[in-house]
């Protein structure tokens, strides 16, 4: 039998039916299989949650889910009923991100949840599992969105802080992932100075330590002394880029990590002096490659932008179609 007969594709979900089991939810279900734990994939509700024990503890952080946690380690198996077993192989993404694997009759399925192939020093890489269909995200699927290497954009950040000595670089980064991956390339890069933090960032922050992430001397902007932040590199979230909190700086340089950057639009809207073009998902040649690679008969494609990408596997004679799911927001980037 076709595995196309035992996965639907629902507005709010994947849904197996056979063994009552949902993949990233946008509604509370009695069982979900979440790949990770940003707030588009990860919601509170479910009966039971069967995910990767750190996006486990990043859920139990964000929504304070608690009960009905199954941790399933990567590569450790479960079987979800009708035959059908399930797996993890880690998704290159977050902190806990995780691909799902499903098997049942000899066929494999493989939904990536969102996914990178650059290496991570904050993440476990991108494990390539061959198989039969292939359900890949979709967030920067044209053919315009190629990310530049890091160091580039991390060296960017650097020369500006070091031009500057007066003002600080404040960095707009999502709580979850980007924020502990911009760090953790500092790092990589020689800076060891103390980097500064909005308060919303500190838990997130102290997790991923727990878990083994060393992210050096970080410190809160509440505790830094009058004129300690001249020339320091200072992290926030988005959101509080340009609201009153920021006035406490001396003179920021903004900047924004995010893959969005490539589009000179929205640096403009978030009125970015330093656009970092920095993506936790997949680019186009990723994505591509990554297709391209595993070889599936199918390629379903869901989870931003899926038309050029059904187009490019029609040139390349592979089978594609786009899939209608709501709920997913790409703001999470
Ligand atoms: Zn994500
Ligand atoms: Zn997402």
């Amino acid at each position: 039998m076709p595995a196309s007969s035992w996965i639907s594709p629902q507005r709010e979900g994947l849904y197996l039916p056979g063994a009552d089991v949902w993949i990233d939810p946008s509604i509370p279900v009695p069982r979900a299989l979440v790949t990770h734990g940003h707030a588009d994939h990860a919601r509170g509700g479910h009966g039971t949650t069967i995910a990767t024990p750190e996006t486990l503890a990043i859920m139990a952080l964000r929504y304070g889910v608690g009960e009905g946690a199954h941790p399933l380690p990567c590569h450790q198996r479960i079987e979800l009923g009708d035959g059908m077993v399930a797996w993890l192989a880690p998704a290159g993404h977050v902190l806990g991100s995780a691909q799902v694997v499903l098997e049942r009759g000899g066929e494999r399925v493989v939904v990536t949840g969102d996914y990178k192939r650059r290496p991570d020093p904050t993440c476990a890489p991108f494990e390539p599992v061959p198989c039969d269909i292939l359900i890949t995200e979709a967030t920067f699927g044209l053919p315009v969105f190629v990310h530049p290497p890091i160091a580039g954009e991390i060296a960017r950040l650097l020369a500006a802080r070091a031009a500057q000595p007066r003002r600080c670089v404040l960095v707009g980064a999502y709580a979850l992932g980007k924020a502990q991956r911009v760090i953790a390339e500092i790092r990589r890069a020689g800076y060891d100075a103390p980097i500064w933090l909005h308060g919303a960032l500190e838990a997130m922050c102290r997790l991923y330590r727990d878990h083994g992430v060393d992210l050096g001397d970080v410190r809160l902007v509440t505790e830094a002394e009058k004129g300690e932040l001249a020339g320091q590199i200072v992290l926030c979230p988005p959101s509080a880029l340009n609201d009153r909190w920021s006035r406490r700086l001396p003179d920021p340089v903004t900047a924004m990590a995010s893959g969005w950057m490539r589009v000179r639009q929205r640096a403009v809207q978030r009125n970015v002096e330093l656009p970092l073009i920095i993506s936790d998902h997949a680019d186009w040649n990723e994505l591509t490659a990554t297709i391209r690679d595993l070889a599936p008969a199918q390629t379903w494609i869901t989870h931003g932008r899926d038309d050029a990408l059904v187009h490019w596997c029609a040139l390349h004679q592979l089978q594609a179609r786009a899939l209608d799911l709501v709920g997913y927001d790409d703001e999470d980037e």
